[in-house]
């Protein structure tokens, strides 16, 4: 059997960046660039004013206070062009406006004092240079800003926007099919009957290819026969990516495996050194990922988690697929009957002083479904320890997007 470690590595070898697009700048947060950028101009493009006050000459303000003549004034989005700055003269300039010839210094208006609005007193030293931004000062034309790679943010979207940039090239989002299995699913729109349950696992997973900044497709129930598997099957495989959830166990009725084969998909494994999430099987059809998640809802987010979010991660460009780890501290002892596998506990996180402390989200089986609405994180407990002790350290990392610390 896979471990943990070796099957995320297969899954990642197998899922290379999709192509890439050209798509408008303000869509374009969250994706990932797919070529370098660099600056088209300069940035300033002109020596301007950093603040609201007078363009001066230092070498009149050598010896304060200094009284100086008020020749012009040039607001933000004027002309300089035209306005020469006489000595023992000031112009008074707004932030952001160009600088007029002759001056090497702004002195902001705080610093001065207007008097009949014709003079202005300069009070204290005047250093060359203070309060410009000279031309190219931020970044030089031809410098590159962004490399292919970078994930976008609202800096480089501002940063892009300056430069004009309405489109941009970024990596393609994955289309993911989602498809469930089983007779015992309904869809939402009616209290379950006896033997029923409402599929909430199609939506779940959805949910987490969003989350995960991929384009969810979803596919609905396949019912426990081969007609059903293979229409629903056929359909998930039109996608970049196919997720599927339950059937895949060693069950008469686990069906998903041999019609995958029977459509063409080629497994690359199945069962994996993992609890929850054992029986998850990975295949490709013409290079198509194709995941076999377990029924269990927990199984289900967490096998996603672990496999299916770092590979659209990297179909999507990204460098960092892997969520980051940190250590924390367990509170409680935590039995660990399967210890030949990497266990990932659904856990609580609290911060005390510089250390993460951890504990259990609640009962830890694969069918209880709160434990992971309750959890901030997972701990992922290697293979070989058969027993943890409450102030033993483990590795843990956040999931989902938007959790919050306890
Ligand atoms: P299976 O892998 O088909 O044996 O399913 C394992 C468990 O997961 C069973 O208890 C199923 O009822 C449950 N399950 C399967 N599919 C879903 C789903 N789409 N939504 C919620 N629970 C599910
Ligand atoms: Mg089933």
């Amino acid at each position: 059997m896979l471990s943990f470690q070796q099957a995320r590595q297969t899954i990642l070898e197998n899922a290379p960046p999709l192509g890439t697009e050209l798509i408008s700048l303000v869509d374009a947060v969250g994706r990932v660039l797919a070529e370098h950028v660099s600056a088209p101009w300069d940035m300033p493009l002109w020596d301007n004013s950093a603040m609201d006050g007078y363009a001066v000459r230092t070498v009149d303000c050598a010896q304060p206070p200094c009284r100086l003549k008020v020749t012009g004034y040039i607001p933000a989005g004027g002309l300089a062009s035209g306005m020469a700055l006489n000595p023992g003269c000031a112009i008074r300039i707004m932030t952001g406006a160009p600088l007029p010839s002759g001056a090497d210094a702004v002195v902001p208006v705080e610093e001065t004092e207007e008097t009949s609005g014709e003079q202005v007193t300069i009070g204290a030293a005047v250093k060359e240079r203070q309060h410009i931004r000279f031309r190219g000062e931020d970044v030089p034309a031809g410098e590159r800003v962004m490399a292919a790679g970078t994930v976008i943010r609202s800096p480089e979207v501002s940063m892009l926007a300056s430069f004009g940039r309405a489109l941009v090239p970024v990596y393609r989002r994955p289309v993911v099919a989602v498809l469930s299995t089983g007779d015992e699913l309904i869809e939402m729109g009616r209290t379950p009957g006896a033997g029923e349950i409402v599929n909430s696992n199609t939506l779940a997973l959805a949910a987490a290819v969003r989350e995960a900044g991929a384009i969810p497709r979803i596919i609905g129930i396949a019912r426990d026969n081969r007609e059903s598997h293979r229409e629903k099957l056929a359909e998930g495989l039109q996608a970049d990516v196919l997720v599927t959830s339950a059937g895949v166990s060693a069950g008469d009725r686990d069906l998903v495996r041999i019609v995958l084969e029977e459509l063409g998909v080629k497994q690359v494994f199945w069962k994996v050194g993992i609890k929850p999430g054992k029986p998850t099987a990975f295949g490709l059809k013409d290079g198509r990922p194709v995941f076999s998640l377990p029924g269990n809802p927990v199984s289900s987010l967490i096998t996603f988690e672990e496999f299916v979010r770092p590979a659209l991660l990297r179909m999507m460009g990204h460098d960092r697929v892997i969520r980051p780890t940190f250590r924390a501290v367990l509170r409680e002892d935590v039995k660990n009957r399967e210890s030949d596998r990497t266990v990932f506990l659904r856990i609580r996180l609290e911060r005390e002083g510089e250390r993460y402390f951890a504990s259990t989200s609640g009962k830890q089986q694969t069918g209880f479904l709160k434990t992971m609405v309750n959890a901030a994180a997972i701990a992922a407990i290697p293979p070989g320890r058969a027993f943890l002790a409450a102030g033993d350290e483990v590795d843990v990392h956040f999931f989902g997007s938007y959790i919050e610390l306890v």
